[in-house]
């Protein structure tokens, strides 16, 4: 691991930091801001106004109005999706400064904010948008001398709860199906990175969405999120973050109105490695596929399975790649990886690394801070990994690698399985019938064969176990977002 030395920032141009409902900037009811930090150097960026049960209440009744009385659900399928697609060409235009205000606010390096964010950002409400005039029902042949068919009706308003750790993206997984269908919305950005979410409502008020359509309140997750999870004028809440809170949500959802709900949550999962495998490109793919986005991802591969036969030589090629990756400044060309979240998510990290060693784990590469400013973690690689240590059963989400063998199929399948969540897992073989026993009988939403973290905006994702209900993305994630009706004539 090498360092890239802390620049101060480009003049990033920061946007609204503002509540939006109804098509207006405003101050919370409140008159509270919170502070939004930016992670490499634990500065403040920025004030945000920090809404609370108050703000999502007008939020809800702008989002009300526009879905009961229009002009949203009057509008035509065809609007809507031209309204969707100016969005995507808002942010395309606007994309080198909506980049550099994620890396600001999140910390992940630029390079990746512009070559994996910003396009699947644009690519999610393109998808999406060619969508709204196809949300097609049936008709169906019942007994008798009626006519009946289904209407796939919007679910109403939306209530939408996003994390930190792809702030753009998972407010496009959220907003691009929910107004496909017809809905309106209440969206909460994590209270670690509002702002690009807030930009974007900025777009989304220039390309010309009606008033209340999508409201914005950015605000702690126990008031602001809690608030829109148990409104009862709120049809449906999509929820993605932890498991812990997934909990919180349905519970929520159960003793309000039973809206729908929607749970994208955690994960640890399998990435098992055949030692009939191309042992570079397997390793790189585990590379990517846990450090990625400094580890921040809920598919991280965090438990890393190398078949015996290849073990020693895996982890040799691993620890120098790992040894190699440059930590520092995310506005730095060269820096690969950036620094976590915020101070708890660092403080997490490093408790997780602490119980790796405690629990005797080898310590291969890394386990410290990097620096004394910033969340930086170096990035780290345990080996001689049990199944019952605490950094293989629980998401660290970081950048800590743990390496664990295995000897064969059935035991890694078996071994994959045991864990309450089922969100991804991925196999590295060049035997189709390990690939598949791996793809059929590891319990979990996304398998990923020879590869690891591709998505696209028409390939559903989402969770087995407690990883999730429901799914995002496709043709599965805009049906979350729609009721069906049927309808019977007489004839
Ligand atoms: P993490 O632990 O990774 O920060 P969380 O699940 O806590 O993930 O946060 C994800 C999102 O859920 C954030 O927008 C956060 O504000 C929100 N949130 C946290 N707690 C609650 C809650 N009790 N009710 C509703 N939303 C919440």
């Amino acid at each position: 691991m090498s360092t890239a030395t802390l620049s101060s920032p480009p003049k990033v141009k920061i946007g609204p930091t503002k509540l939006l409902i109804n098509g207006e900037w405003q101050a919370a009811a409140s008159g509270k801001t919170f502070p939004t930090i930016n992670p490499a150097t634990e500065e403040v960026i920025a004030q945000v106004a920090e809404g609370d049960a108050a703000d999502v209440e007008s939020a809800v009744k702008a989002a009300r109005r526009a879905f009961d009385e229009g002009p949203w659900s009057k509008m035509s399928a065809t609007e809507r999706g031209k309204l969707l697609l100016k969005l995507a060409d808002l942010i395309e235009a606007n994309r080198k400064e909506l980049a550099e205000l994620e890396t600001l606010d999140n910390g992940k390096p630029l390079g990746e904010s512009i070559k994996a964010d910003l396009p699947l950002t644009i690519m999610c409400y393109r998808y999406f948008a060619g969508w709204a005039d196809k949300i097609h029902g049936k008709t169906i042949p019942i007994n008798g001398p009626y006519f009946c068919y289904t209407r796939h009706e919007p679910v109403g308003v939306a209530g939408q709860i996003i994390p930190w750790n792809f702030p753009m993206l998972m407010q496009a997984w959220k907003l691009g199906p929910a107004l496909a269908a017809g809905c309106t919305v209440v969206l909460k950005p994590a209270e670690q990175t509002p702002l690009s979410a807030l930009r974007i409502g900025e777009l989304i008020m220039e390309a010309g969405f009606p008033p209340g359509v999508v409201n914005i309140v950015p605000g702690y997750g126990p008031t602001a999120g809690a608030a829109i999870a148990r409104h009862m004028d709120v049809d449906k809440v999509a929820f993605t973050g932890s498991t812990e809170v997934g909990h919180i949500i349905m519970k929520h959802a159960a003793e309000t109105n039973l809206k729908r709900v929607t749970l994208e949550l955690g994960g640890k999962s399998p990435n098992v490695v055949f030692a009939d495998t191309d042992l570079d490109a397997a390793v790189e793919g585990a590379y990517f596929g846990l450090f990625f986005n400094q580890g921040q991802c809920c598919v991280a591969g965090s438990r890393l399975f190398v078949e015996e036969k290849i073990h020693d030589q895996f982890v040799e090629k691993m620890v120098a790649k790992a040894k190699a990756r440059k930590v520092g400044d995310p506005f730095a060309r060269e820096t690969m990886q950036g620094p976590q979240v915020d101070r708890d998510q660092f403080e997490k990290v490093m408790g997780y690394i602490d119980s790796g060693k405690k629990e005797g784990a080898k310590l291969l590469a890394g386990g410290g801070r990097v620096g004394q400013k910033g969340f930086f973690v170096e990035p780290t690689v345990f080996g001689d990994v049990k199944d019952d240590m605490k950094i293989a059963r629980e998401e660290i989400f970081g950048p800590v690698m743990s390496i664990i063998r295995f000897k064969d199929l059935d035991e890694v399948v078996q071994r994959a399985n045991r864990t309450m969540y089922g969100l991804a897992a991925a196999v590295w073989t060049k035997d189709i019938t390990k690939a598949h026993a791996i793809a059929n009988r590891v319990r979990a939403g996304t398998v990923w064969v020879n590869c690891y973290d591709v998505f696209d905006a028409a390939a559903p994702f989402g969770g087995f176990k407690q990883s999730g209900v429901g799914r995002e993305l496709g043709e599965y994630g805009l049906q979350a977002y729609t009721e069906v009706k049927t309808v019977v004539v007489k004839l």
